[in-house]
């Protein structure tokens, strides 16, 4: 099992910004070890650029931050999953906390959202995780379980397990510079497996859990030597190639 590096560029970067980062990222991250696979989720506008840049770079993958759950339609503003697929997509985000709690995105329309773009053939990185209050009102294992619940609702118990990746973000640690310590995320990764082996079977035990929230070059090999640590899903740390590559290679 490839262990993900995956990078959120959220709302930043130009398409000049783009090339240069990526050239940067290429030369720096040479002998990239071979259990690793590096996917790009770059704003929309930045699709087209970055799918040109990793033109036959074979470990790295391009992704869309979002996703409407229809193939085409009176959508405006939306983009279909077809479309993702036609500007070179390979994955898509879904339940990112930043649409849940800042685009107001309910735990169903974040299921809608991921069962149709793996039917439409995407692979998903679905984002779970408790705001600090929850986790001090102990509701770790509930919110977590009704986002596993709700997110793959209707997704197929037999899906192949490497078009499915779980990002466990806890958002009090999101863009925030605080990390959770290995003990929080060996529970919450814990949880999360513990959901997918209900739904997925044996299956389960096959799809990857990504964590995300503030990695930085100096914490990221800690974090991916954990049990059940998959990957990582690097928002700011992943827009200067500097720190990235860095992070990838650790
Ligand atoms: C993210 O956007 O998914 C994220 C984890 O951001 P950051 O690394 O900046 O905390």
């Amino acid at each position: 099992m490839k262990k993900m590096m995956a990078a959120n560029w959220k709302m930043y970067k130009n398409r000049f910004e783009a090339r240069m980062m990526l050239q940067d990222l290429l030369y720096l991250a040479k002998g990239l070890p071979e259990d690793r696979e590096v996917v790009i989720f770059p704003p929309f506008t930045l699709l087209g650029t970055v799918s040109e840049e990793l033109q036959g770079v074979s470990v790295y993958s391009l992704g869309g931050q979002d996703v409407y759950p229809a193939a085409e339609g009176a959508f405006t503003g939306e983009i279909a999953p077809g479309m993702l697929q036609d500007c070179g997509c390979a994955w898509v985000l879904t339940g990112h906390s930043e649409r849940r709690h800042i685009l107001g995105e309910s735990d169903e329309f974040v299921g809608k959202k991921t069962a149709f773009s793996l039917e439409s053939g995407l692979g998903v990185v679905l984002c779970v995780g408790e705001t600090l209050e929850q986790r001090e009102a102990g509701e770790l294992s509930a919110v977590l379980a009704r986002q596993m619940l709700s997110g793959l609702a209707s997704v197929a118990v037999d899906l192949a397990p490497a078009r499915l990746c779980i990002a466990y973000e806890p958002v009090w640690a999101i863009g925030t510079g605080k990390v959770a310590g290995p003990k929080e995320i060996l529970e919450a990764h814990a949880e999360v497996r513990k959901c997918l082996e209900e739904k997925f079977l044996d299956n389960g035990n096959k799809i990857r859990i990504l964590y995300g929230g503030s990695v930085k070059p100096e914490n990221a090999a800690e974090i991916l030597q954990l049990d059940n640590v998959n990957g990582v899903l690097v928002g700011g740390a992943s827009l200067q190639a500097e720190t990235f590559s860095q992070i990838i290679l650790s």
